[in-house]
């Protein structure tokens, strides 16, 4: 997939759209982690550098719609002035009076951050409507905004037929990464997949098993397939709707020969604040509850990334937030940090993870995309990018 790139266009005295994706987490007005921010500093700087001034558009939760303070980007200006080292003018609106006059006014090197995009109606209908108002705007359209581009909405679908439409340095460097996964990636090739949200990542394990040598599953998603292999998971997460899935998965991955792991021992607990013991993960008690893998487990686990040549892990080992579930998912981010392997980690939780435990650096690439990086990999097209691509 080639994306046309902001390489050799010019920018100069133009006033270019650029969609980021500033969806940070904020808890009471203050940011937790300005990961995303910074991601997209390069494609600011590059463009204001050659004498571009900016509109910027984000979306920030979910407001559905309708102005929320609650939502409001505000807190995102303050910060991302900060790290630019420059005033950050916001707009009180999306494509009201005060964003148009405010965007007419930007001279050269000029920032201006439009109010969080969701707070329009047509944003998450791909409104045509929109999009044009949004077009309006600018000059040129560029798109950094990897985290939302599996959604085709009016700031990252529909508006790229109104303005030239480029892909920003951030896009690019994420498509490379995960298309380095899509093609002909050296094997073995170990997917990693953990975490809470079972109904939204199962389909992703069905779909990987005709591209992975090995699965490994731990996190609630392990659960599941523990019970779908009708083993006593007392209290544990698990999805019931989905034991008939883990049980096809299981299935197809024997016929396929691809290796799915599943933790023989677990963390477990009654309850997140009881003790914790390591117990059999064929016999966790009645009122306990797996929240991490088990030492034998992650040392088995651990064994296979080491002669992994590509992974792929999305989704913690466990209740990492807590340190005695943070185990597993520490033994398995110093394995992956070890292996040498080509390395692709993605999903926001599983991203904090990797960035606790201090092993970042040793990653060949963190995705800022949890849903669109699990959506690229299962190769689907993504709205976002399909715009950009650089038709030969
Ligand atoms: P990501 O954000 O990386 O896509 P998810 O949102 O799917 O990952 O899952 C992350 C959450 O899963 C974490 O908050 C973690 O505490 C939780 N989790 C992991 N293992 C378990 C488990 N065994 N039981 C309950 N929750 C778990
Ligand atoms: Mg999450």
């Amino acid at each position: 997939m080639s994306l046309r790139t902001l390489d050799g266009v010019d920018v100069s005295g133009k006033r270019v759209v650029v969609r980021v994706d500033f969806n940070v987490p904020i808890q009471d007005g203050v940011i937790q982690d300005d990961t995303r921010i910074r991601a997209a500093l390069p494609t600011l700087r590059r463009l204001l550098g050659r004498g571009a001034s900016l509109v910027l558009v984000s979306h920030l939760g979910r407001p559905k719609g309708k102005v929320d303070p609650k939502y409001s980007l505000a807190p995102i200006a303050v910060r991302l002035g900060e790290l630019l080292d420059a005033p950050i003018e916001l707009a009180n609106d999306v494509v009201g009076n005060d964003a148009r006059a405010k965007a007419a006014a930007l001279a050269a090197g000029e920032v201006l951050l439009l109010e969080n995009v969701r707070f329009e109606p047509g944003e998450e209908k791909n409104d045509p409507e929109l999009a044009v108002q949004l077009a309006s705007l600018g000059d040129l359209y560029v798109n950094d905004a990897f985290g939302a581009a599996h959604r085709a909405h009016a700031s990252t679908a529909a508006i790229a037929s109104h303005l030239p439409a480029y892909a920003g340095d951030l896009m690019v460097a994420e498509v490379s990464a995960l298309g380095a996964l899509t093609s002909n990636p050296d094997r073995p090739f170990v997917d990693i997949l953990g975490g809470a949200k079972v109904s939204d990542k199962i389909g992703v394990i069905e779909i990987r098993l005709s591209r992975v040598d090995v699965v490994m599953l731990g996190g609630g998603m392990a659960n599941t397939f523990l019970l779908a292999q009708g083993k006593a998971v007392g209290d544990s997460l698990v999805e019931a709707d989905f034991v008939e899935t883990a049980n096809r998965v299981m299935q197809q991955a024997n016929e396929r020969s691809v290796e799915l792991l599943l933790p023989i021992d677990v963390i477990a607990a009654q309850g997140m604040d009881g003790q914790a013991a390591t117990v059999d993960a064929d016999g966790i008690p009645d009122d306990w509850a797996a929240f991490d893998i088990g030492p034998k487990s992650a040392a088995s686990f651990a064994k296979v990334i080491a002669g992994a040549k590509t992974i792929f892990w999305n989704g913690p080992m466990g209740v990492f937030e807590r340190p005695a579930f943070a185990n597993g998912t520490l033994a398995i981010a110093r394995a992956v940090a070890a292996s040498g392997a080509f390395s692709v980690i993605g999903g926001g939780d599983s991203v904090s993870a990797i960035e606790q435990s201090g092993l970042a650096d040793k990653i060949s690439h963190i995705s800022t995309g949890g849903g669109a990086s699990l959506e690229f990999i299962e190769g689907r097209e993504l709205p976002g990018i399909s715009v950009l691509e650089a038709k030969s």
